[in-house]
């Protein structure tokens, strides 16, 4: 199995963030993808993929919600680092109107930007999205083709953004513990969704999924998702950790 978004190079992981690898691979997780936030993150996320090669892969990118007055700044820190070496993929990138609305026209600028780099570099995207889809589509659009693929993080919209995002046919949707919880009506939205459009993520230390709700998200998690959504499409869970893992292969690698 493979999560395909994964934080676990920030301080919530600082005491043992050897055995949380450890622990990912003895539950049957071969690869741990780290989306990177902003300047802050880069150095931490690449110590640890010095440490754990061929399990932790980096990606390069500025998070929406570190978007602010110097955002062209930091976009030159990614840019730079984007021109001195390869990565698996551009992200987090998106638009998060959530907490903050003010940065909206920047966010959708530096999401626009970095779609842009993807396309140049042939590599695929790992969107968040959240309270923000008109936006998100509306920048995507702008420059959506076959040669932008990549991913919806942590998706937990409805039927119509679903419709919306297969109509692109290059995009998958991210899917982590929310697809667990009681009160989520993912299940039902995600189920007419071909499984060859569906990627596994933790999106540690965030979300973890039942029956750890409410505490620190891991790798090691993983099966859980895994095994709940073979029981959405109906499929044995072997068979469904084997599909994940070729959809998130064929993206990334
Ligand atoms: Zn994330």
């Amino acid at each position: 199995m493979i999560d395909t978004h994964s934080h676990i190079y920030l301080p919530e992981f600082d005491d043992d963030r050897s055995q949380v690898v450890h622990r990912a691979l003895e539950a049957g997780v071969q690869k741990i993808l780290m989306p990177n936030i902003d300047e802050e993150s880069i150095q931490p996320m690449l110590d640890l993929e010095s440490e754990f090669q061929d399990i932790c892969s980096p990606m390069m990118g500025l998070h929406p919600t570190s978007v602010n007055d110097d955002y062209k700044k930091q976009l030159q820190v990614v840019e730079k680092w984007l021109e001195r070496r390869s990565f698996i993929g551009i992200g987090e990138i998106g638009i998060d109107l959530y907490w903050d609305k003010s940065y909206r026209t920047q966010q959708m600028d530096a999401f626009g930007i970095q779609l842009n780099w993807a396309k140049e570099l042939h590599i695929p995207v790992v969107i968040h999205c959240r309270d923000a889809f008109p936006e998100v589509f509306e920048v995507l659009e702008r420059h959506v083709d076959n040669d932008l693929r990549g991913v919806f993080h942590s998706f937990s919209a409805g039927c119509d953004e679903v419709d919306r995002i297969m109509d692109y046919k290059t995009f998958s949707l991210g899917i982590n513990g929310i697809v667990t919880f009681k009160n989520s009506n993912l299940r039902e939205v995600i189920r007419n969704v071909a499984p060859e459009f569906i990627l596994t993520e933790t999106d540690a230390p965030y979300l973890s999924p039942v029956p750890y709700r409410g505490k620190r998200n891991e790798p090691s998690y993983i099966p859980y998702i895994c095994d709940h959504l073979a029981e959405v499409y109906g499929m044995g869970k072997d068979k469904f950790a084997q599909l994940t893992n070729e959809n998130a292969n064929r993206l990334f690698f």
